[in-house]
């Protein structure tokens, strides 16, 4: 059994921090909104005070925030909780943020001879909740080799993309494809249903042909079509369209730093953002649809 300080307990963080326990192990954690953590402290988690107390005498940190400047704050920011992680302790910090921003806070820690890695996840909340989750990680490979017990707790798939910041670069590239994808697979069915077709028709043919992709698959973007689907079910729950826009924007962050083209990926942010502006950034990314439907 370790102790693990786990801070920010959200739709992710909560059903990753809730499996660790699950697991055995001591969890002291900290989250903002005192319900976040109310909710886990009634489960057998220890609540901690604040973020410095959360990682007071633990074997491991993990953090799961919204964005980089959550995390560039929490970290390097007034509070600096680097100065409060043991040396030698691993941090996971399992947010989708920059990867400029995971390279600046690898090195701060590895100052602090703190050992830590840049581990985003994907498979949503719903992964997250059944311990599935892929995670794609950059760092030493000896530190994920640490990791990887409890990695294997709340997730299913695991990936050394490389160094520090490349598990960031390798997740929003995957993100960029489904941002590009579903946008064209929503405008493709539109189309065919402008000129007649039925989209369940046009969705199986296309889900059998050189088109098919995750989202004909699995998460098509026209309601009816897939029951389990986001777009059935009012496009509530599912990985939301402020999401998609904020990961479309650390692509475009990626590519001017790279000095990289991503005219499609772009094109999908600008998507995403003007879909955003009409009201549509709670709901789920599939919602895109809505911008080319009649
Ligand atoms: P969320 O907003 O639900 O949770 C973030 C939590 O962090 C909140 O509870 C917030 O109070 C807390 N927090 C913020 N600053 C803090 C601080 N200084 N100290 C303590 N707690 C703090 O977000 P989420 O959906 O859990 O997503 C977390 C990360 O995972 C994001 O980077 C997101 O892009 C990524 N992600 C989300 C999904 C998804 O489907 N939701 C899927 C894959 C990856």
């Amino acid at each position: 059994m370790s102790t693990i300080g786990f801070i920010g307990l959200g739709h992710m963080g909560g059903p990753m921090a809730r499996n660790l326990l699950k697991a055995g192990h001591r969890l002291q954690i900290f989250d903002l909104v005192p319900e976040a953590v109310a909710s886990l402290e009634k489960e057998g988690a220890q609540a901690a005070a604040s973020a410095a107390q959360a990682v007071k005498g633990v074997d491991l940190v993990i953090t799961m925030l919204p964005a980089s400047r959550h995390v560039e704050d929490l970290y390097l920011g007034q509070g600096k909780l680097l100065k409060f992680i043991a040396q030698g302790t691993l941090v996971l910090e399992c947010s989708t943020i920059a990867a400029e921003s995971a390279r600046k806070v690898s090195k701060a820690a590895a100052e602090h001879g703190v050992r830590m890695l840049d581990a985003p996840v994907s498979g949503g909340t719903a992964g997250a909740a059944a311990g599935t989750l892929t995670f794609i990680v950059g760092g030493e490979a000896q530190d994920l080799e640490a990791a990887r017990p409890y990695l294997e707790i709340m997730g299913k798939n695991i990936f050394h993309a490389g160094s520090a910041g490349a598990g960031q670069v390798a997740k929003i590239c995957n993100n960029m494809v489904l941002g590009i994808q579903m946008a064209g697979t929503a405008e493709a069915l539109a189309l065919g249903v402008a000129s007649g077709l039925d989209p369940k028709t046009l969705s199986d043919i296309i889900a059998k042909s050189s088109g098919r992709n995750w989202a004909t698959e699995l998460y098509n973007p026209w309601p009816g079509v897939m029951e389990h689907a986001p777009a059935s079910h009012d496009y509530a729950g599912g990985f939301g369209v402020d999401l998609m826009l904020k990961d479309l924007g650390l692509a475009t962050e990626a590519a001017m730093h790279a000095k990289a083209s991503t005219p499609l990926g772009e094109l999908a942010r600008n998507l995403f953002a003007l879909h955003s502006a009409q009201g549509n950034g709670k709901l789920d990314f599939s919602s895109i649809l809505k911008l080319y439907r009649k």
